[in-house]
């Protein structure tokens, strides 16, 4: 499987491109900005965007869904609870102090239990709220990775601050959906450098006494 992952934007975040070797389809997730970068990416290894899957309905990882789909066709998901908060983007933009994005259809409502196949690999929808209402992370079992968007961290989570946030709420989404997980398992957060499972696990400071 290629993955290649590119911090995009002025919060630098983490977008991942993955493809399968044999069929060049691709999964893109989280394009928040820099979509002519992602293009390239894509056009470097010959892949063709499949599925457009957004981790939650912040501005940094969702403001370039519309420029990606309209240079793809490939279809957006996202969980449906975060929709209000997409239909909040000027004021997303306002906190940024950035224009607004042009918008796009959410295609496909994400839920937990779904799955989205590239090549033999399956990633699997997990609901984890918390950092927002409809944030879900991605779980590929065959590769050992979870994208986790911004609800964990290496040594922290997703902050809870922002309208939808509920502290409580994200420390049992991290316990019933991600610590469960293998300690192998690689986590690939929205923010910042990877990290893994057992390590979390063992030292993340939020995550004491769970
Ligand atoms: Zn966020």
């Amino acid at each position: 499987m290629i993955h290649e992952i590119l911090a995009v934007g002025m919060l630098q975040c983490n977008c991942s491109i993955f493809g399968d070797e044999q069929s060049r389809d691709a999964i893109v997730v989280d394009p928040g900005d820099e979509i002519a970068s992602i293009l390239a990416i894509l056009a470097k290894h010959q892949l063709r965007v499949k599925a457009i899957i957004i981790t939650h309905a912040h501005i940094d990882h969702i403001g370039g869904a519309q420029k990606l789909k309209a240079a793809t066709g490939a279809p957006v998901y996202m969980n449906a609870r975060d929709q209000e908060l997409y239909d909040q983007m000027d004021m997303q933009a306002g906190w940024l102090g950035v224009p607004t994005p042009d918008r796009t259809e959410i295609d496909v409502a994400a839920r937990e239990g779904d799955s989205v196949k590239l090549g033999s690999a399956e990633f699997h929808v997990l609901d984890t709220p918390g950092h927002t209402q409809g944030s879900i992370s991605l779980w590929i079992p065959s590769e050992d990775k979870l994208i986790a968007g911004d609800t964990l961290f290496l040594d922290s989570i997703g902050r809870t601050d922002l309208p939808g946030g509920d502290y409580e709420q994200i420390l049992r989404s991290i316990h019933a959906k991600l610590l469960p997980l293998d300690d192998k398992t690689v986590v690939i957060p929205g923010h910042g450098p990877n990290t893994t499972i057992g390590r979390e696990r063992a030292r993340n400071p939020f995550l004491r006494g769970l």
